[in-house]
């Protein structure tokens, strides 16, 4: 296996670090299936504050979050509008429709992210042999799009369109925090234009697992049972909440050097012949290497042995994830590969 000194490749690299280790050994527990967990209790109290819901539920990981968000709000044959670069498109096993047998309608977008016009354009009308629209679905920040943030303006429209048209509105909030860092946003009022929404602790926020889906006091009620359907439900699930809650109090205020790591590597890659890179505005970078004439694959092999790492996403196109795992040097060490690799 290879050791990779800059991994890129994505946010979820992060290992816990010594201090956070040391939260979780200390963590008070119980058992999380019947709600007896003093940890878990305490993170789901202070992600619903957070994100000014009634009601929060600690969830191994965010595609659970998703899933039994999407099966809380959709019945069989019910309608999803999402971004058609979206997480849940296509990385989540079709979980949407396997699960909850809901359909998902792609929206197109740009850079993940769409219009409220062309919502409603996408919506179709409540005929009796049409499906049943049920959800709109934001991911903030937009993984595939780039890590772009959605404006409130934009949300505030959204949430406008999704009333009118008795949609719920769902955020997919993998990166919420590296969008309420980026933007000066508080998170509660994103959480105020959502029906749904959840924080991840896997990504930029450098936890081992978990994520916390917050909502309705009625909706979460809802989801919890569809996270024990899911198998989902833990035990002594203190000891993941404790990295969490240590995430929550180190890790957030630091989004900003990652969103500084990302801009300098915009920078210094986009300086190189024949490479395009849309600016970052968070922690992820989307480069285009068509212009190089090498492919993604070559690049990531000539790349290596000097242990860089970033993904590839089709022939010609690059993702970068900035976290906290990244050393201090590794946006120049990634500059000085990526440029040996064009020569
Ligand atoms: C990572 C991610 C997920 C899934 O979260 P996991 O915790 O990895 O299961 C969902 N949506 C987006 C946008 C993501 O980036």
């Amino acid at each position: 296996m290879t050791e990779w000194d800059v991994d890129l490749y994505s946010d979820t690299k992060t290992r816990p670090t010594p201090a956070m280790r040391a939260a979780m050994m200390a963590a008070a527990t119980g058992d999380e299936q019947q709600d007896e967990d003093p940890s878990v209790a305490q993170l789901n109290d202070r992600v619903a504050a957070l994100l000014g819901k009634e009601a929060a539920l600690f969830l191994p990981s965010g595609t659970m979050a998703n899933v039994a968000a999407t099966m809380a709000h959709c019945t069989r044959g019910d309608e999803i509008y999402a971004a058609a670069s979206s997480h849940l498109l296509h990385f989540e096993t079709g979980g949407a429709s396997g699960l909850a047998g809901a359909q998902i309608t792609p929206i197109g977008d740009d850079g993940g992210l769409f219009t409220p016009e062309a919502l409603d354009e996408a919506v179709r009308g409540i005929r009796w042999n049409a499906p049943r629209p049920r959800l709109v679905w934001i991911e903030q920040t937009t993984n595939m799009g780039g890590g772009r943030v959605w404006p409130l303006e934009t949300l505030r429209a959204m949430q406008r369109v999704a009333t009118t048209k008795k949609l719920a509105v769902h955020v997919d909030g993998a990166r919420l925090l590296n969008a309420a860092v980026a933007a000066s946003v508080e998170p509660a009022e994103y959480g105020a234009l959502a029906d749904s929404i959840w924080i991840d602790f896997t990504k930029g926020l450098g936890a081992p697992f978990g994520a916390v889906l917050a909502g309705s006091r009625d909706f979460i009620a809802a989801a919890r049972r569809y996270k024990h359907m899911l198998g989902g439900a833990m035990r002594q699930a203190g000891i993941m909440a404790a990295g969490c809650a240590y995430a929550l109090d180190h890790h957030v205020g630091r989004l900003a050097d990652d969103h500084e790591a990302a801009r300098q590597l915009t920078e210094g890659l986009a300086a190189l012949p024949g490479v395009e890179v849309a600016p970052a505005v968070t922690n992820i970078v989307m480069i285009d290497v068509t212009g190089t004439g090498r492919t993604a694959a070559q690049i990531l092999a000539a790349m290596a042995p000097a242990g860089v790492r970033m993904g590839a996403f089709g022939t010609f196109r690059l993702r970068a994830i900035t976290h906290l795992d990244i050393p201090r040097d590794g946006v120049n060490r990634a500059c000085s590969a990526f440029a040996a690799a064009l020569q």
